[in-house]
């Protein structure tokens, strides 16, 4: 099985995708991930990634692609992968399909991650308070909301995407996170 968890910044997008590794056997592939280890390995891909990030942008859509059509192909994905963070618009939903396809691959879900804008701002009000000065330098209130404002001009309208291909699936991000990770089960064993 092969899934995306889509989400706004600060919906426990990382957290539940863990989840879904530990439960289903799924890997886990988060872009953020890959381009904060390519950062701090100084790779060329990792230079270039590495102040678009801090300012809460998308890094070039060619630059993500690469990095997903190569990781899917490891052996470590062969059982199935949850896609977290990836696609982030409409280019690379697009571009998946065709790798996809060309893989001989299938999407089965996307899951959503539904979540009201007030508690994502206080949520990152929270995160940036708490790991100012920390690991990640997009975590401050700045840069956090840069990041909403990105998703919702460029990767909201990857809901409607995937809900026209039939393979959209929404659970309640607002609940504990028990009872979200609960819900996904569901969807996913359904
Ligand atoms: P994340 O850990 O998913 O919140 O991603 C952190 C940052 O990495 C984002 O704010 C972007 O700068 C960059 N990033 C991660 N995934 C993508 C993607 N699919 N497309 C473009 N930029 C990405």
């Amino acid at each position: 099985m092969n899934i995306i968890i889509l989400g706004p910044p600060g919906a426990g997008k990382g957290t539940q995708a863990q989840r879904i590794e530990a439960g289903k056997g799924l890997k886990q592939l988060s872009t953020g991930d890959m381009l904060r280890a390519a950062a701090a390995a100084g790779s060329p891909v990792g230079l270039k990634a590495k102040d678009i990030m801090a300012r809460g942008e998308l890094v070039p859509d060619d630059i993500v692609v690469g990095i997903i059509s190569e990781r899917v192909e490891d052996e470590d994905c062969a059982g199935g992968f949850i896609l977290d963070g990836f696609p982030r618009n409409v280019r690379q939903a697009e571009a998946l399909d065709v790798m996809l396809d060309d893989k001989g691959l299938q999407l089965d879900a996307v899951l959503e991650l539904q979540i009201d804008d007030s508690i994502l701002i206080d949520r990152i009000e929270k995160r940036a308070a708490e790991t100012e000065g920390g690991p990640r330098a997009d975590d401050n209130a700045e840069a956090l909301k840069k990041r909403l404002d990105v998703y919702h001009a460029q990767t909201a309208p990857l809901i409607e995407y995937y809900a026209a291909k039939g393979k959209l699936r929404s659970v309640d991000g607002m609940a504990e996170m028990d009872e979200v990770s609960r819900q996904i089960m569901e969807v996913l064993n359904g």
